[in-house]
Order: C-alpha cells, then sequence, then structure tokens
C-alpha cells in the first residue's frame, strides 16, 4: 500500500516542481543512481533491507526420529545430547555448561539435515537451517551481517511459537568454517569469526536458549577453532546405513506406495549395498515412476530392480550398437557373471545387455553380507571379477577393446590396496616409499597371476557362453536365478576339450 502510495505521489512532486520552474534533471540522474546502488545491494542480499532471508522457511518442523532409518547410534547420540537442552534445571545444578553445538559429519544424503530437524521436535525447538555456500559473498561483511540475522531470526521464530529454544542448522558449515591458513584474509573469515562471537554469547539462562546444529562431510577440514570445547564440541558420525538399517529406510519409505506380493524389501537392501539414505528413497521414488508408466496398479520387484540399476549406473540410453558390438558386450558381461558366480557362489543378481549412462552392459552383484573388512582373497576375487570382461573377449574374439578400461581402473585401484594394505609380497611398505620399477613389478605379478586365474575360470566353464549368449541377446536382462541355472545347465553338458571349443569359436570370429 505504502509503495503505491509513493509512486502516486512522486510524479506528482516531479511535475509540480517543473511547474514552477525547478530544474530537475540532477534530482532525477541522483534519484536513479540512489535506485540502482540498492537494487545492487538488495540482490547481493547484504543489507536487512530487501530481507533476502538467508534461511529457508521451514515450518514447524513435524520429522521425528521413528521417521529416520537405522542410525540407531547416531540417533542415541544425539537424543542423549537434547536431553541436556530439555532438562536444563539439572544443568544448573550439577553446573554443567550448556552444549552450544553439535557437528553431524558423514557423507552426502544419510540423513543429517534429518535428524536436526527431528532434534528440533524432540525438543519442542524453533528451527531455523542455512547452507554454509549461503554465506560466502563478494562483499566484506555481508557473510557476518547473515549469521546476526540467523540468531535474531532463530530467537524471533522461537518467542512467536512460544518455544523455549531454538536449533540453528547450518549445512555444509565447512564452506564458512574451513581451515584458516597463515594471514590470509578472507571474507568467510569474518563471517566465521561472527559465528563464534554468536555461539560464545551462548548462556544457560539465555531465553530462548540456541543450539547449533551444523553439518559436514570433511570434518577433517574444519578450522579448530570451531571444533574447541564450548563450541561444536560433540561430533555424531552419521555414516552409510548398513543392510538392516537399509531394510528400514526402505520400509519407511514404500509405506505409501502400492506393492505387489513379490517384493523382497530385504532382497533390495541387499543389492543396495553402499546406497545413502537419499538414495534408497529414490529407488523407490524411481520404482513407483517405473510402474505409474508401465500402467501397472502395484510397483512389483521387477520396477525396483530397474530403479536400483538406474540410481546406480544413470538413466537407459538409446545408443543403438551393431550386431557385433552387442554380441561382444553380452559375452563380456557373461565372462564378469561366470567368474563372479564361481568365486562367490550366489553373487550375481542381475546381468543386462541395456545400456545405462556410459555402460553398454553390467552385471550388478549382491553381496550376501555387508562388508567393511577385506582379505587378501576377498580382493584377489573382485580383481578377477573386474578381469572376467576382457579376458572373455580374448578368448572369443583373440583380443580385447576399450570396454574393459573402466575395468582395469578398478582391477589396478584394488591392487593398489593389496599393496598399501601389506599384503603383497612387498611386505608392509608405503607406496611413495618402494621404487617406481619395484612397484610396477609387483603390480603387474599380480596381475598376471589373476588373470592367469581367470583365464582358467572361463575355461572351465567356457560352454556357459555358448549356453547363454543367444539367451541375454535375446532377453537383454538375466536375472541372478536365471543365470545360476544357466550356468548349472551348461555345467551338466558333456565335457568336451575346451581348448579345442576355444579355438573353433576363435577361428569363426
Ligand atoms: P547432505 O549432506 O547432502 O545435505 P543429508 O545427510 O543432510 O545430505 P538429508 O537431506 O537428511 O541428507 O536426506 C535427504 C533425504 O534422504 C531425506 O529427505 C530422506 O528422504 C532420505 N533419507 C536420508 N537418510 C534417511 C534415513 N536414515 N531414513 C529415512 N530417510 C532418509
Amino acid at each position: 500500500m505504502g509503495k503505491e502510495i509513493i509512486i502516486g505521489v512522486i510524479p506528482v512532486i516531479i511535475a509540480f516542481l517543473v511547474f514552477i520552474g525547478v530544474n530537475v534533471a540532477p534530482l532525477i540522474i541522483a534519484a536513479m543512481i540512489i535506485s540502482f546502488l540498492a537494487f545492487f545491494v538488495m540482490r547481493q542480499g547484504g543489507m536487512s533491507i530487501g530481507q533476502k532471508k538467508t534461511t529457508v522457511e521451514t515450518p514447524k518442523t513435524k520429522v521425528k526420529f521413528n521417521q529416520i532409518g537405522g542410525q540407531e547410534r547416531a540417533k542415541k547420540e544425539l537424543r542423549e545430547a537434547l536431553d541436556f537442552l530439555i532438562h536444563k534445571d539439572t544443568l544448573k545444578e550439577y553446573g554443567i555448561r550448556p552444549l552450544k553445538g553439535l557437528l553431524l559429519t558423514g557423507p552426502p544424503g544419510t540423513g543429517k539435515t534429518l535428524m536436526a530437524k527431528a532434534a528440533a521436535n524432540y525438543t519442542n525447538s524453533a528451527f531455523v537451517a542455512a547452507s554454509g555456500s549461503q554465506f560466502v559473498e563478494m562483499y566484506v561483511g555481508v557473510g557476518a551481517q547473515r549469521i546476526r540475522d540467523l540468531f535474531k531470526e532463530a530467537k524471533q521464530k522461537a518467542e512467536k511459537n512460544n518455544q523455549e529454544s531454538a536449533i540453528i542448522f547450518i549445512d555444509e558449515i565447512d564452506v564458512l568454517g574451513g581451515k584458516r591458513e597463515g594471514s590470509q584474509h578472507r571474507e568467510y573469515d569474518q563471517t566465521l569469526n561472527q559465528l563464534l562471537t554468536e555461539m560464545d554469547g551462548i548462556t544457560t539462562s539465555e531465553h530462548p536458549r540456541i543450539l547449533m546444529i551444523a553439518a559436514t562431510n570433511r570434518a577433517d577440514m574444519l578450522d579448530d577453532a570451531l571444533l574447541r570445547p564450548g563450541r561444536f564440541d560433540r561430533q555424531i558420525v552419521v555414516d552409510l546405513p548398513d543392510m538392516k538399517a537399509r531394510k528400514q529406510i526402505l520400509e519407511i519409505h514404500v509405506k505409501n506406495k502400492p506393492l505387489a506380493d513379490d517384493v523382497d524389501i530385504e532382497a533390495i537392501a541387499r543389492d543396495t549395498f553402499n546406497f545413502s539414505g537419499a538414495q534408497l528413497e529414490s529407488v523407490t521414488n524411481e520404482a513407483a515412476i517405473y510402474a505409474f508408466r508401465d500402467k501397472s496398479k502395484v510397483i512389483t520387484q521387477s520396477h525396483f530392480s530397474h530403479a536400483i540399476d538406474k540410481v546406480m549406473m544413470g538413466e537407459q540410453t538409446d545408443r543403438e550398437s551393431t550386431a557385433e558390438e552387442r554380441e561382444r558386450v553380452a559375452n563380456h558381461e557373461l565372462g564378469h557373471a561366470i567368474v563372479s558366480e564361481v568365486v562367490r557362489p550366489l553373487s550375481v543378481s542381475q546381468v543386462s545387455l541395456r545400456p545405462r549412462g556410459q555402460a553398454l552392459g553390467y552385471v550388478r552383484q549382491s553381496p550376501q553380507q555387508d562388508r567393511y573388512l577385506y582379505t587378501l582373497e576377498n580382493l584377489e576375487q573382485q580383481i578377477m571379477i573386474a578381469l572376467g570382461g576382457a579376458v572373455a573377449e580374448e578368448m572369443l574374439y583373440g583380443g580385447r577393446s576399450t570396454g574393459s578400461r573402466n575395468d582395469f581402473e578398478q582391477a589396478l585401484h584394488l591392487v593398489n590396496t593389496i599393496i598399501d594394505s601389506g599384503l603383497s609380497r612387498l611386505g608392509i611398505v608405503k607406496m611413495d616409499m618402494v621404487g617406481k620399477e619395484a612397484l610396477h613389478e609387483e603390480r603387474q605379478r599380480i596381475l598376471n597371476d589373476l588373470l592367469d586365474s581367470t583365464r582358467k575360470v572361463l575355461t572351465e566353464h567356457f560352454p556357459v557362453f555358448q549356453h547363454a549368449l543367444n539367451h541375454l541377446l535375446r532377453e537383454e536382462v538375466l536375472n541372478g536365478e536365471q543365470f545360476r541355472i544357466m550356468l548349472e545347465e551348461a555345467r551338466a553338458l558333456p565335457k568336451q576339450s575346451k581348448v579345442e571349443e576355444i579355438e573353433a569359436r576363435r577361428m569363426k570370429a
């Protein structure tokens, strides 16, 4: 309303000044310059006028701890810390200083933001959230002003909602709280200083009480000043979910979805090793989208299977390949799958010829158990599985193709892990202390030995290629069970001289 009145009055005043003979040109130019500057500053979000909000508008949070799957230890630690906020009288009795900052550390998408929201709900606190990158601005002082605004906003919100405490959540705290080097001055030093000052100002008697929760994927990058006692002195690790936690997360996200009877959540949890909570949520959502596209009333296990592939490898591509290329890719993937099933029975979950992302085909493995510790044997098996594709091509076509590049990268990475972990013939070594020659020799020895073992496995199981190839080319996808049946059938075929058979195939090719 005020704005409209001003817009109406200004032209009248200008007309009057012109009428009485005043030269209005300098006035108009000055007004234009001031408006331009004001607009510019507002766009940068510097001043409180224009109120570019630093925080994401968050209505009272409704997230509860039981809506967060897994993370039992993190939830317990967080709840314990929050109890200090709830029972503040006991704090006073014991003379305990208030908890000011909690740091949640862990990979992206593991539920750190969810935890902070649940914390606000649990303690009936007002909740304001911001991200570290929103504080990094070109203009000195802008970030610091935003920190002040953030604390002000949290207090106002708590007062407005009649709440006794407020939680300020800063995601990506490493962006504004990274290690400071030497005397180098950066704009965000001021922002960080302001944050430290505000945190130092938090007291037990303050009303409303403020608790800071920050999240980062890189706790090692944070400035020591932030981690000092009295600031973010409690660190809670929010890690990737294990098998049981993945099942719980999936169960939370399928609650509102129509599932077919064949859906096996445990199998999906098994197939999604190393997925974060966010990726698992995405799997359930993508599965529902596939069901919707198929006009199916319920989401089936096959929709979930496609969804896992999509989240892991990317969207299916329409890359057209020639018949020879497709056959080569099929044999390459069968090579991986045969080795995988032979060295780790029941490990193949799917063999696919559908191009996704950068891959023309792929084998999805399904570990029977999550594994966090690897023996030499485990690593060697994984290298053999990676080499299986290239060896299959070599045996069937007399040479490899560029399709094995990623496999070799993976194999070399694992070879380095063997050497680095003191599992090679070099003994316990530090990679950069071993001569290049010796390192190269050991790498080649490990790889050549494993190439030989892979050749042996594939020669033993050579009939599987012939037996499964046409089926795979026709169906495009074989699930683990189908593949295992083919493997068994091929094993039962009359044994002939495999070497001769390989030679004959090669000649034909
Ligand atoms: P980032 O580090 O990238 O900011 P984050 O750790 O804060 O990620 P969230 O934003 O909390 O992750 O999670 C994103 C989404 O993933 C959530 O909205 C939720 O749908 C899902 N999610 C993640 N972890 C869990 C979990 N443990 N239980 C249930 N859902 C989860």
